[in-house]
């Protein structure tokens, strides 16, 4: 469905009744495409490391010498792999801070991890910007997703709050795109200094990327930032975006992220009854994900427990990757 801006703006706004009816069209959008079930991914955090100083974020480069860092080892990830593998569930999330650091483990661990799944398994990276030879080099390995969040699409607010250039971020998408990856983005709702305007922006520019994936966030003010006394992001407006997105394309995944449960309880159960259509699961041990401090000590894991209770709940069956049975997007390039 294409939306205009006009109608995308009266949606964003919408609550009450109004709210519950844009629900129920775009969780008919998202059943007419996918039928009544929910993606299911493990993920495997892999370093609190960054190079990168968002203000928002805890992990931030600052913030180094204050925090335990840690990096997994190859070994390590496999386990977990295995760990992830044993639970039936095919998406192997591999995520961290930005840094090049992570490159030699992930070199080491997607070709173990493609061989302990027997090929049959989709290995998603969100790791951030690299360079293009970079990106290929796992791509050749096995990798065959890539989250990339462009955050927020306003170029100005983007570079006063991660001191990155949007440019630079669109242009490793293109990369990414270009060596046949399967490309996911992904927002910042409630931002500070975030207008409406910019939020329909970041709708478009979902469908001009051609992505296949594309999260919502509300933003978490985390504590030890320059933004922690920020105020709370709007759960009814990441929730209304969702469901904008799969209304305007309702063939790309759409988490329920961790984000709408700490800024309100069942959020994640909403993001499902708005929309999204993919829940991951966290496989890091009780350490790491203390040290793992994206929204601070304080975020909510999520378990295969929780992540059955609320499919459930929402009607959904749980399913594996939408991608790994076609043979070209599992395809390892020569
Ligand atoms: S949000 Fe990501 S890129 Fe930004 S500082 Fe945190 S870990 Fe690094």
């Amino acid at each position: 469905m294409t939306l205009t801006r006009q109608e995308t703006r009266s949606l964003l706004l919408a609550r009450g009744p109004a709210q519950a009816e844009l629900f129920e069209e775009s969780r008919k959008a998202r059943d007419r495409h996918w039928g009544r079930t929910a993606i299911l991914r493990g993920v495997i955090e892999l370093t609190n490391v960054c190079r990168v100083n968002c203000d928002y974020c805890p992990m931030r480069r600052d913030n180094i010498s204050g925090n335990d860092t840690y990096f997994l080892t190859g070994d390590q990830i496999v386990r977990m792999a295995q760990a992830i593998k044993d639970t039936g569930i095919d998406v192997v999330l591999l995520q961290g801070g930005e840094t090049p650091s992570v490159l030699p483990l992930l070199e080491e661990a997607i070709p173990k991890i493609r061989e302990l799944f027997d090929g049959r398994v989709e290995i998603l990276l969100n790791t951030g910007n690299f360079k293009f030879a970079q990106y290929e080099k796992l791509r050749k390995l096995g990798a065959t997703s890539y989250i990339l969040k462009h955050e927020t699409s306003d170029p100005v607010l983007h570079l006063a709050i991660r001191h990155e250039t949007l440019e630079k971020r669109l242009a490793c998408m293109r990369d990414l795109r270009t060596l046949g990856f399967k490309i996911g983005t992904g927002l910042i709702s409630s931002l500070p200094g975030q207008t409406l305007d910019s939020v329909i922006d970041d709708i478009e520019l979902a469908g001009e990327l051609d992505a296949s994936m594309c999260s919502v966030s509300p933003f978490v003010p985390a504590p030890n930032t320059p933004m922690e006394l920020s105020p709370v992001g709007d759960n009814d407006l990441a929730l209304n975006i969702i469901a904008c997105l799969r209304l305007s394309y309702p063939h790309i995944l759409i988490p329920s992220v961790s984000a709408l449960e700490r800024v309100g309880t069942g959020g994640q159960s909403r993001g499902l009854e708005a929309g999204a259509n993919v829940m991951t699961v966290n496989f890091s041990s009780l350490v790491d994900q203390q040290r793992y401090l994206i929204y601070g000590k304080e975020r909510f894991v999520v378990t295969l427990d929780h992540v059955r209770d609320i499919a459930e709940r929402s009607g959904l069956t749980l399913r594996g990757s939408a991608f790994i049975d076609d043979p070209e997007d599992n395809r390892i390039p020569a």
